[in-house]
């Protein structure tokens, strides 16, 4: 149990989890590829229309593939947003990648499409778009320039599952897209995740890399009369009790996705005024870009003003929480030829923003403390 009365984050059960895996255990299959994995898949690929899902044991795992898939090699360059999740780089620097840190947009906290010319080289491999808090990023702009320069595009979605931008969703702009079903997303197995295969030509590859580099899917539909080891692989299918949990999941995102917006806009109405009026700025979010709620932050003026409302907050019983710290500044983005200073707004950002808590079980009563919690600080 959280020792804050309002925790940053509680898992939101939707009551059938515990029937589905029961389910699963008397069907016999627990191992991967089973009937609640084809569910989960098939509902993944209508939603998004996106031509094959494969589920994986979470959405680092999903990334490895990618950088797999993509034939990445010691020496191979990788942009991606210094503002980011740890995997979302780590799991292409296994594969001997230099990263190529961005910095990103002041607004939407996504990678700056108008840097990206100049960073990329005779070396550049691919570009690792993150959409932040699921909020797209600039893809007409960042397609634009991948297609001229012959640069395949890969997106961390990991935060914007059924989010869109114009209309499309997203997951289904790269080549390969990933999803994450960890406890601290909108949709959750506790550990689980999904790679969205949108160009047809790596999709026989996917199946091979995900099932431990072996042709183990074309044997079982069939198409080949031995099963054995082809290519590099791992093992990324996750067990049919977590896609049982996931089904019952993914059978309420509607529900679970209203219930976040509903939060997510109260925040944003009543904290609007006290914004204001305090040099704080509330996330920005593009007309044309439709949202998922994943994320809600405050941009503070500074870093001692953030540690001030985090143990304002505290002190109420509620945990509020900071997010990325900038990773080209890490311990092993040093080592990897990060330098101070080389992207300024992710480091002036990463210092100043806090996440309130954002969970369907929040109650009306919790959101009022929240709000009057952050309302009765003085910045
Ligand atoms: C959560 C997260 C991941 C990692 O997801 P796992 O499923 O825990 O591996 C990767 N990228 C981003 C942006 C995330 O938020």
């Amino acid at each position: 149990m959280s020792p804050y009365r309002i925790p940053f984050n509680r898992v939101t059960l939707t009551g059938k989890e515990q029937t589905y895996i029961a389910t699963a255990v008397e069907r016999g299959h627990i191992s991967g590829d089973g009937e609640f994995t084809r569910r989960c898949s098939e509902l993944l690929e209508r939603e998004l229309g996106a031509p094959r899902v494969l589920l994986t044991t979470n959405c680092t795992h999903a990334l490895e593939m990618c950088a797999l898939l993509l034939d990445l090699r010691p020496g191979d360059e990788v942009i991606f947003p210094s503002f980011a999740f740890v995997t979302t780089v780590n799991a292409f620097v296994l594969r001997g990648v230099k990263p190529v840190f961005a910095d990103i947009r002041p607004d939407t906290l996504n990678l700056d499409e108008d840097l990206l010319a100049g960073l990329v080289g005779p070396r550049t491999r691919a570009i690792v778009a993150l959409h932040y808090g699921g909020v797209a990023c600039e893809m007409d702009a960042i397609l634009a320039l991948a297609r001229e320069r012959r640069i395949p595009v890969v997106e961390d979605n990991a935060h914007g599952l059924f989010a869109s931008y114009k209309g499309k969703k997203l997951g289904t702009f790269g080549c390969l897209a990933t999803q994450s079903f960890h406890e601290t997303k909108n949709i959750t197995c506790g550990e689980g995740g999904a790679l969205v295969i949108n160009d047809p030509a790596l999709m026989a590859r996917a199946e091979i890399v995900r099932e431990k580099g072996t042709n183990r899917a074309r044997f079982f539909r069939g198409q080949v009369d031995k099963y054995t080891w082809v290519d590099l692989g791992s093992s990324y299918l996750p067990s049919e009790i977590l896609a049982a949990f996931l089904w019952a999941q993914l059978e309420a995102r509607e529900s679970i996705q209203a219930t976040r917006g509903n939060i997510w806009q109260r925040y944003e109405r009543e904290l609007a005024s006290w914004a204001g009026q305090s040099g704080v700025s509330l996330p920005s979010v593009p007309a044309h870009c439709q949202q998922p709620y994943h994320v809600f932050y405050l941009l503070l003026p500074n870093l001692e003003t953030r540690t001030r409302l985090i143990e304002h907050l505290k002190s109420r019983g509620i945990l509020a929480v900071f997010h990325y710290l900038p990773l080209h500044l890490s311990e092993m983005g040093l080592r990897l030829g990060g330098k101070p200073g080389q992207c300024p707004v992710t480091e002036d950002l990463s210092d100043r923003l806090l996440r309130l808590p954002l969970f369907p079980g929040l109650t009306d009563a919790d959101i009022d403390d929240v709000i009057e919690g952050v309302q009765a600080f003085k910045v």
